[in-house]
């Protein structure tokens, strides 16, 4: 076995058993806090010495308990969030820290407070208006409460220098993930979709110096293989998370290359760096969150410039069109698709819209409509 492929078996077993992965972590003496999607800026938790643990959901898992909680109608990254805090699945976490982003998230934040109190909660509001002095400031002032409360549960303040190597080790964190996400585009041959999803995802459950040192020597190897002619498809995915085995293969069956995505779990949440040059590290980290953009759950008080960042996104990659996953129930999401359309059809990307949730057992459709826009793309090659 190559050293790549040891590497790549590596992360696709950490991706796979994060309950494992977090006890290990608990076994050496760690405390780990669970940070539910997104924007919750981990670097605090690193800096107060503990393990930020991303808590997505759990892909084919089932919602029993949490539907006392939730209509039906709530998508199933919250339901199976709080599934998992009722069923015991997050026992181990010293505290949790939810943030509000979206017209789900906020009842969440609730519900799961309410429903699991054990866990020490900590309560995220960004502001909708993120840029201009006041909203950096709201930012500052949430991620404060963050903070003290992170240093009641470590027992330790958080030192300005110790969120300052933190910002460090997540900016070089970020930019080595961005970099994968281009070899991984280079190299599809390689780095099939489940395998580029298992090196993105394992990022959630392991320190992100851990995670850095294993994806730089991978990234050194990718950028030494030589360069194969890719015979298949080249896509670029959209949406929240597409982390299911199934539509993966279903994708990697018809030749489908991603080079390129536009996922929350992955390429948006390590687009932007926190300023290094900012004397104050709080004020560092609002300002990260108020340069993100392109996002479906963020205001955007001019035009909605998504839509061009995908296209150009498209360009960029060599792609030859896009796959919209679109989680059910995900209002953000649906709510923006008729102005992605628009700008896909001007630009004459063809696309694909593949309805999906967490709970999908049944992958016929999804599968037939994939294997039918596969069959499109080669043609248009
Ligand atoms: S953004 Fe969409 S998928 Fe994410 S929590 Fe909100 S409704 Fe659910």
């Amino acid at each position: 076995m190559s050293r790549i492929e040891e590497l790549l078996n590596q992360f696709s077993e950490i991706a796979k058993s994060p309950k494992k992965q977090l006890n290990q972590y608990l076994a050496q003496g760690k405390k780990a806090i669970g940070c539910f999607p997104y924007y919750v800026p981990e670097e605090l938790v690193y800096a107060a010495d503990m393990v930020p643990f991303g808590i997505w959901g759990q892909t084919g898992g089932t919602i029993n308990q949490a539907k006392e909680y939730f209509a039906a109608f709530y998508c199933t990254i919250a339901q199976l969030n709080l599934e998992m805090g009722l069923k015991g699945t997050l026992d181990g976490l010293s505290g949790v820290i939810a943030s509000s982003m979206c017209d789900t998230l906020r009842p969440f934040t609730q519900n799961f407070r309410v429903a699991c109190p054990d866990f020490p909660f900590m309560f995220l509001a960004h502001p909708q208006n993120r840029r201009p002095e006041y909203g950096v400031e709201f930012t500052m002032a949430q991620y404060k409460n963050v903070k003290d409360k992170l240093e009641e549960i470590g027992g330790a303040e958080i030192s300005d220098e110790s969120l300052k190597n933190a910002i460090k080790v997540y900016n070089e964190s970020r930019a080595v993930r961005r970099r994968f996400v281009e070899l991984a585009g280079e190299h599809p041959e390689i780095v099939t979709p489940k395998k580029r999803n298992a090196v993105l995802k394992s990022a959630y459950f392991m320190l992100k110096s851990e995670h850095t040192e294993l994806l730089k020597e991978l990234n050194e190897l990718l950028e030494k293989s030589p360069k194969v002619e890719w015979k298949g498809t080249k896509i670029v995915t959209s949406g929240i998370v597409l982390d299911s085995p199934s539509l993966l293969e279903i994708i990697e069956n018809n030749n489908m290359a991603i080079v390129a995505d536009d996922m929350a779990h992955e390429s948006r949440a390590i687009r932007v760096d926190v300023p290094e040059d900012e004397e104050n590290p709080m004020k560092a980290l609002a300002l990260q969150f108020a340069a993100q953009d392109y996002d479906t759950l963020l205001y955007d008080p001019e035009i909605n410039k998504r839509p061009e960042y995908i296209v150009n996104k498209v360009k960029e990659s060599k792609a030859d069109g896009v796959v919209i996953m679109m989680m059910q129930f995900c209002d953000p999401e649906e709510i923006e698709f008729p102005s992605l359309k628009k700008g896909l059809d001007e630009a004459g990307i063809p696309y694909v819209k593949i309805g999906m949730d967490q709970q999908m057992t049944n992958f016929g459709q999804a599968r037939t409509s994939l294997q039918a826009f596969s069959d499109v793309l080669s043609v248009n090659k």
